[in-house]
């Protein structure tokens, strides 16, 4: 629901570049990063929430990584389905896939698609990099990094 301007990803591409070498949750910054909310929003509320760039509890985030996806007894540690709950309940063991930012309805999609075509683009050169004829250590090495594939 980002506004129709969004942020541009290269005036703030030291920061992105930042965000998404640390393995931590990228999604609240990527977030507070965004554009807010455009004055087309749906939710009936008596405030007016143009701009807003709160989190909105969807728990969309946490649907999409593959972190909790892994370990479901760490998914059931917290109740909430915010990107703060994220952040408790992967912190440091983030795998750095991205899929969080991607999933958030609140992350500009011009953050996104930088998203897509710097970073999840390095960690597949990363990974063709590494990869060997060897067909069991590729797969090992695309389990690892959490990549979804269809
Ligand atoms: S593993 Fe991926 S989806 Fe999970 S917090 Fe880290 S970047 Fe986000
Ligand atoms: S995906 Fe939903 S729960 Fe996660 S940070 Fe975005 S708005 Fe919040």
């Amino acid at each position: 629901m980002p506004l129709r301007k969004q942020t541009d990803p290269i005036k703030i591409e030291r920061i992105l570049k930042l965000v998404f070498s640390q393995p931590r949750p990228p999604v609240a910054r990527c977030r507070l990063l965004s554009s807010g909310f455009g004055h087309g929003y749906m939710f009936d509320t008596q405030d007016n929430l143009t701009g807003s760039k709160a989190c909105l509890g969807c728990g969309c985030c946490m649907d999409a990584c593959p972190v909790l996806a892994r370990d479901p007894r760490r998914r059931s540690r917290l109740e909430s389905r915010t990107s703060l709950a994220l952040e408790t309940l992967v912190g440091e063991d983030c795998d750095r896939c991205g899929n969080c930012a991607l999933a958030c309805p609140q992350v500009d999609t011009s953050i996104k698609h930088y998203l897509v075509q710097t970073h999840l683009a390095e960690g597949m050169a990363e990974l063709l990099e590494k990869a060997t004829s060897d067909e069991a250590m590729v797969l090992d090495l695309v389990l690892s990094s959490g990549l979804q594939y269809p």
